[in-house]
């Protein structure tokens, strides 16, 4: 809070869809200056909060967001953490899933609301989606309870419903409704009245704020389909200096039982490469031994991911890879909920 006791926070703006406006001569879209932002939604100026803004530079396409622009949004929170009650980040929707789950890993003992949002139509377009996912995302950050925020945790709001980062992916890329978080209940639901979930928001723990920076991408996604060849197995297991994979699996967890494929498998853990495994279904989770199919991938030491987004999976490991954990670690902890990712029996 600042001097006046008004809740202050800061939004950060990376760039995508919700900052775009048409231009009038040409009709195309083009960013435009947020110092305008007050001219284009006045409503702003309705909120007795105090708001400020920081751009990216240059703004960017979320398909041009890289671990160094996680990094560079991981430092401007903490650079501002202390003198902000909350923060709202306005994301390209395409790999905002990636960029919250991993801001998820990076803000150890997160204890103010991170809430990111985009949208898809730009906000100088009438129909506009952004607006109300814009001004929604400020009323959720800046949401408290006895003077402590009621999110204190990376979430995504989008088109009424606030979920977790780490459990969120984008399923649709027309829809207002954009994302879904299959395996893990909504934060928040957005009506007439906004309804918080209590008991499924992370608590507050009061410790002081920890930002790693350590991201180490050293990994890749492999999809398996019917058909895959022994040459793409070897040659993406084979890459040299990869340190792990994110094998995205059948159903509940099942891959080919040809020996060469099991014998790929096998020699690439053998050389230490880390293989989580995380089914290509959108809901679910992986049950390493429910079939044959998925046994001999437990007992070679392959790591079940769990009911693990995708995202939330990849990010996680560039996290624990930069933390540079001894094997069995690494191995323990992708099992571990760190922030909510994971469902833990
Ligand atoms: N391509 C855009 C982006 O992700 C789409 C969007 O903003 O929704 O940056």
């Amino acid at each position: 809070m600042n001097m006046e006791n008004e809740i202050s926070l800061l939004i950060i703006y990376t760039g995508g869809t919700i900052g775009m406006i048409k231009n009038p001569e040409t009709g195309s879209l083009r960013p435009f200056n947020f110092e305008g932002i007050y001219d284009q939604i006045p409503e702003l100026k309705r909120f007795h909060y105090h708001l400020e803004f920081r751009c990216f530079k240059p703004i960017i396409d979320s398909s041009d967001m890289s671990p160094a622009h996680w990094i560079k949004l991981a430092e401007i929170i903490e650079e501002n953490y202390e003198a902000f009650d909350g923060f709202v980040v306005l994301h390209g929707s395409d790999t905002m899933a990636y960029t919250a789950s991993a801001l998820s890993f990076m803000l150890e003992n997160l204890n103010k609301p991170v809430v990111f949002t985009g949208s898809q139509l730009p906000l100088g377009v009438l129909r506009t989606d952004g607006r109300e996912n814009f001004i929604t995302a400020i009323e959720l950050a800046a949401a408290t309870e006895d003077d402590t925020p009621l999110i204190p945790e990376v979430c995504i709001y989008f088109e009424n419903q606030l979920t977790r980062a780490n459990r969120t992916i984008k399923y649709n890329a027309e829809n207002f409704n954009a994302f879904v978080s299959p395996n893990f209940p909504v934060l928040a639901d957005v009506g007439v009245y906004i309804k918080y979930n209590r008991h499924h928001i992370l608590k507050p723990n009061f410790k002081k704020l920890k930002v790693h920076k350590n991201m180490d991408n050293r990994v890749t996604i492999l999809k398996l389909f019917p058909g895959i060849t022994k040459e793409v197995m070897e040659g993406i297991l084979g890459l040299p200096g990869l340190q792990a994979v994110v094998l995205e699996t059948f159903g509940s967890g099942n891959a080919l039982t040809e020996d060469w494929f099991l014998d790929t498998i096998e020699r690439a853990i053998g050389r230490g490469l880390h293989i989580v495994n995380i089914t290509q279904c959108a809901a679910g989770a992986v049950e390493q031994g429910k079939y044959d199919t998925s046994l001999k991938l437990k007992t070679m030491g392959v790591i079940s991911g769990e009911d693990m987004t995708t995202e939330a999976a990849l990010t996680k490991i560039m996290y624990l890879l930069g933390e540079k954990l001894p094997p069995e670690k690494f191995r323990a902890i992708m099992n571990l909920s760190l922030r909510g990712e994971i469902t833990v029996h």
